[in-house]
């Protein structure tokens, strides 16, 4: 299994519009980060976890030419609002698949009406087959993926399991009946926004906590914010088998 960090920003990204914090100005190419997303590959298939704002650049620049899926862990819009580019894809493949639970898939049908009309239906629009994600284990052709429940402040949202892999973002709050499901994963990836405590994300500490109950055997950090430091000082604090990711970065598991 291949993975590749797309993007591991926060919301806004980094850096932010117009922004003079010194993170925000940094040459280091590991301290740019588009909205957080990853590209799970297997076999020869490939799926992408959340669809933001950067989607088209992030395919062009992982040079990805096929999809098979979009599995959303939420309806926030640095997760999903990049759905419209998945145009080139339907173009060449047809219909989409993505997967949400069915709260997200609502959201999408209303900020997204013209994906998902029958009626009328422009002929440049994209198309989708809607797969809606319960909290429990789902097949994605040959694979097994097991949803991961969580909350995002008051939301709910869903990490996943693949394999040896398990990918959460935008954590605040995970049950311990949650967590049971992902431990010792070989590969762990959780949000860490940055030092100071937030109302719907962990924080550094946090995310150490967490990572610590899990028990993976390697740990990346994800969907940072620019408030959280520079990316070569803060790998100096973290634990041996803790790493932050960064745009680009590929796993094999
Ligand atoms: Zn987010």
């Amino acid at each position: 299994m291949k993975i590749t960090f797309l993007g591991t920003g926060t919301s806004q990204g980094i850096p932010i519009i117009g922004s003079t914090h010194p993170v925000c100005l940094s040459n280091n190419k590991k301290d740019k980060r588009l909205r957080v997303s990853v590209l799970v590959e297997w076999d020869e298939f490939t799926y992408v976890v959340d669809c933001g704002p950067d989607f088209r650049y992030q395919m062009l620049r992982a040079g990805c030419t096929k999809v098979d899926g979009v599995l959303y862990t939420h309806e926030h819009s640095d997760h999903t609002s990049g759905l419209d580019d998945i145009r080139p894809f339907y173009f060449k493949q047809g219909d989409i698949s993505i997967y949400a639970h069915k709260r997200v898939l609502k959201s999408l049908k209303i900020r997204f009406d013209y994906i998902f009309t029958t009626k009328n239906k422009y002929p440049g629009a994209p198309s989708v087959i809607t797969n809606r994600i319960k909290n429990k284990p789902f097949i994605l052709n040959n694979l097994e993926v097991i949803p991961v429940n969580g909350k995002h402040d008051t939301l709910q949202v869903f990490g996943f399991k693949f394999k040896d892999f398990a990918y959460l973002t935008d954590m605040k709050t995970v049950k311990e009946k949650e967590i049971e499901k992902i431990k010792n994963v070989k590969v762990l990836v959780v949000n860490a926004l940055r030092i100071e405590p937030h109302q719907s994300h962990f924080n550094l500490e946090e995310a150490l906590q967490f990572i610590n109950k899990v028990k993976p055997e390697k740990a990346y950090l994800t969907h940072i914010s620019h408030m959280l430091g520079f990316h070569d000082d803060v790998e100096k604090l973290l634990p041996k088998n803790v790493f932050l990711a960064y745009d680009g970065l590929q796993i094999t598991i």
